[in-house]
């Protein structure tokens, strides 16, 4: 008797279903989350630059809607150079920086409408007293 030949087709479909199970697509169908096994600290580069990112962009999206230059000089030049001052003089800073950038563009907008967008020159005058807002 001529030994059986290995049946290709299913053969195919074991390693069709073992490759699936391996897959999200198959884990999820199933409602099997594959278990996070990253710590913080293998994803510390990831996250640390992911919020610099979020903070440059909500910082560009405060500047283009607060007109993007200086309100008392017109000063355009760099985006680094031009700051919030907060009106309301017990908040005297608003700082995008901190807590600002994790907040809603809803929120940030609402935070941004009490404030003036000033260079870090005229910021400073502001704050000695040598201009008022
Ligand atoms: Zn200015």
């Amino acid at each position: 008797m001529r030994p059986r030949r290995p049946d290709l087709l299913s053969q195919y479909y074991a390693q069709l279903i073992q490759y699936l199970r391996g897959s999200l697509w198959y884990n999820n169908l199933m409602g099997v989350r594959p278990k996070d096994t990253r710590t913080y600290s293998d994803r510390r580069e990831y996250i640390i630059k992911a919020v610099s990112k979020r903070r440059r962009a909500v910082k560009t999206l405060a500047i283009e809607y607060k007109g993007g230059k200086c309100q008392l000089c017109g000063y355009d030049k760099y985006q680094g150079a031009l700051e919030l001052h907060h009106l309301d003089p017990e908040h005297k800073e608003f700082s995008i920086g901190q807590r600002g950038h994790s907040r809603s563009w809803e929120r940030v907008k609402q935070e941004l409408d009490k404030c003036i967008l000033i260079c870090a020159n005229c910021h400073r005058e502001v704050e000695a007293g040598i201009i008022s807002v």
